[in-house]
């Protein structure tokens, strides 16, 4: 069985010295774009209350100056950077009042420089002979060359010959030099020994997670996050006085960041534990990057979740990798909407109070635990579930984080 995985890779620039100069000028040049969008977007507000959309700041900054400082994708990206920025601290906002807005990049030696992303038409690639060629944009061309050859070295056990494909690069400045971050599509065979069963998990905002395991489905609610953070939000503020957070509320946030610290890591070793009890030797877990902005609107606060879903997922990683689970990031793309028995993704298909109801097999499901399951047949060798039946997809198992005890327990557990 083989899957397709995305995974980032960092090689080390071995001619530093030759290309320091020029990956200094497409930093500032990043953030030199970064700041006339920022100025602008700022204008823009201070006039009509709104701050302007990707799109139309992409078309205004065509025409300034700086844009042909770069490659065309990669001045796109600080746009979309700067767009993301924007939102993030529109989401924060709503919780904190106190939150900034993106600030300006510096220029200069007073660094953090500007990473710089080279999509498709930005790079050439050599894996063979270990070298990168990166475009400049074409202000920038024309010193001595169009573009910067950098030659690099990875970690030895990677080889950037034997993936796919390279989706884009990053040169980023890491406090002391550039290094490259090779964004690459692998694929991964898995072996059919011992533990061969694949789980699906769905991460959500009522379900943190929901998992498909082969035999059973399992939610683990979010619950005992929530009271916390209403408990100590509340305690916040309460006592945030004129001077700024009180030492009160300062305790408050230290609290909450450990309870939903320790919250994350029983979570995750749960769900690991679980998978090795129950053969599992592999994990995709849904990554909401296709979700679009409109859906956040209406459940709220991105930055937060993704920031939750985030975390989750690297310490599902790192538990996974302590115990032989692969746990693999896919994008939830269309799962949602997906029958995970018959594979209909009509529109008449539809979610009414958590419950899938597919129109063509006339399944009646969770809608997390359609969820997790198509996420699960994302790696399984059989599609639609013809490794299982599907009865169980109706009726979960609910395991809920007894504070008692700081372990997630049934529900018949927690109320006895
Ligand atoms: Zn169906």
């Amino acid at each position: 069985m083989a899957i397709q995985v995305t995974r980032t890779y960092v090689g080390s620039i071995q001619n530093h010295r030759q290309v320091c100069d020029g990956l200094n000028s497409l930093g500032d040049s990043a953030s030199k774009i970064w700041n006339v969008a920022r100025w602008t977007a700022g204008r823009i507000w201070d006039a009509t209350g709104e701050i302007p959309d990707e799109g139309p700041l992409k078309s205004y900054m065509k025409n300034q100056a700086c844009w042909k400082d770069l490659n065309a994708q990669s001045s796109q990206k600080v746009i979309e950077e700067l767009s993301d920025a924007f939102q993030s601290w529109f989401d924060l906002r709503q919780k904190d009042d106190t939150a900034n807005p993106p600030g300006y990049r510096k220029h200069g030696d007073t660094r953090p420089r500007s990473a710089i992303t080279f999509k498709e038409d930005g790079f050439k690639h050599d894996p063979g002979n270990n070298r990168i060629r990166l475009s400049k944009g074409s202000n920038l061309k024309g010193y001595w060359s169009d573009f910067l050859l950098c030659e690099y070295q990875t970690r030895p056990d990677i080889n950037l010959t034997e993936v796919d494909s390279v989706q884009n690069v990053r040169a980023v400045w890491n406090g002391n030099e550039w290094e490259l971050h090779f964004v690459c599509k692998v694929e991964l065979k898995t072996t059919d020994t011992a533990d061969d069963g694949v789980a699906g998990i769905d991460l959500g905002i009522t379900n943190l997670a929901t998992v498909a395991f082969p035999d059973e489905y399992v939610l683990y609610p979010g619950n005992s996050l929530k009271q916390d953070k209403h408990y100590f939000k509340r305690a916040e503020y309460d006592t945030e006085g004129e001077n700024g957070p009180s030492e009160k509320s300062m305790w408050a946030r230290q609290k909450l960041t450990k309870r939903e610290t320790h919250f994350f890591h029983t979570l995750s070793d749960t769900i690991i534990t679980e998978c090795v009890e129950r053969g599992v030797g592999a994990l995709a877990v849904s990554w909401p990057e296709n979700v679009r902005e409109s859906d956040w609107g209406k459940t709220g606060n991105k930055k937060l979740h993704t920031w939750a879903f985030d975390r989750l997922y690297q310490y599902l990683e790192y538990r996974g990798e302590e115990h032989g689970v692969e746990v693999l990031k896919e994008n939830e793309w269309e799962t949602s909407k997906t029958c995970s028995r018959c594979g209909d993704d009509t529109k008449s298909n539809r979610v009414e109070r958590g419950l899938y109801v597919c129109s063509s097999c006339e399944l009646v499901a969770n809608a997390d635990c359609n969820g997790a399951e198509n996420m699960r047949q994302k790696i399984t060798p059989n599609p639609h579930g013809e490794d299982r039946s599907n009865g169980c997809v109706a009726q979960p198992s609910v395991h809920l984080f007894d504070r008692e005890s700081g372990m997630f327990r049934t529900r018949e557990q927690v109320v006895s």
